[in-house]
């Protein structure tokens, strides 16, 4: 399952290789599962729009759009209306196993492709997804909002907003961690990952830690996301070009998945629970 960092890196370098870039054509497969907006509907968004910017928001990739603008049209764009205003968005969740290429027409197309959006350069963005939990989505800002995580961006959250979201909380702090409407796109391999570096014991209640437990946790989290993007930067442009399924570059866990193996730091043996219902891994001397 692709985590946040992972998602980060694909929606960067898919931005540098087909920004400003145009939709000329689209075509779609005929499972049901992907789309999200019936693939009819998808395709007379997507066509002819250009492409202003891809970014990500929680863990979807948000594929940022601009008006159609025909290619013979004398007239002036409509009052009000800038002929580049972000007028759509094509969000891309990529599920357990999807996969937002950028290749060349002509590259063998990979079974469980499910999209294929011919540009103008001669590139082609593809969607595969063998396991088709990801889901494809088109939104016409004229008739609705911008996408949105339901939760804070555990990025570039504020100390003060970031204690806020567990105040008073009962539940156990990886718990808060993974909750999806309080952080969006924190995973389990970096909730406990961040525990270990501010030596919080995943069980411990939400709102029972104190404000400088909360301040090193934060800042934990944001540090083990960024190394993860950092590293996955070397590699992610295999992974977004044609036949990159090389995958993508781990951080290295110090707790995560080390069950009964000495502590980089202690050597105590880490300890494996559940909170949750997830696997959580932690060291009984180091968090507390
Ligand atoms: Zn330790």
């Amino acid at each position: 399952m692709p985590e946040l960092p992972e998602v980060e890196t694909i929606a960067r370098g898919v931005h540098a290789r087909v920004r400003n870039d145009r939709i000329t054509e689209v075509w779609f497969s005929s499972y049901r599962e992907p789309f999200k907006t019936p693939p009819a509907k998808q395709a007379k968004g997507l066509e002819g729009r250009t492409i202003l910017r891809v970014e990500r928001v929680g863990k979807h990739i948000v594929v940022h759009l601009s008006a159609v603008s025909p290619p013979s049209s004398k007239s002036p764009p409509p009052a009000g209306r800038l002929p580049h205003a972000m007028a759509g968005e094509w969000v891309v969740h990529l599920g357990m196993t999807g996969r937002l290429l950028v290749t060349t027409p002509d590259a063998p197309v990979a079974p469980h492709t499910h999209a294929r959006l011919t540009l103008a350069s001669g590139r082609e963005i593809r969607f595969v997804d063998p396991r088709r939990f990801g889901r494809l989505d088109f939104r016409d800002l004229a008739k609705g909002t911008n996408f949105a995580a339901p939760g804070a961006e555990p990025l570039w959250i504020e100390s003060s907003d970031f204690a806020a979201l567990f105040r008073g909380r009962k539940l156990a702090i990886k718990a808060a961690l993974l909750n999806q409407s309080l952080l969006s796109g924190v995973g389990n391999i970096y909730a406990d990952e961040s525990l270990f570096r501010a030596g919080i014991r995943p069980r411990r209640p939400a709102g029972r830690l104190t404000r400088d437990q909360l301040e090193r946790l934060r800042l934990a989290l944001r540090e083990v996301l960024e190394d993860a993007i950092r590293l996955g930067g070397s590699s992610v442009s295999d992974y977004v070009d044609a036949d990159g399924v090389r995958g993508f570059f781990q951080l290295e866990h110090r707790v995560y998945q080390r069950t009964g193996e000495p502590c980089l730091v202690c050597k105590t043996p880490i300890k494996r629970i559940v909170v949750a219902g997830r696997s959580t891994h932690y060291c009984p001397s180091c968090q507390h």
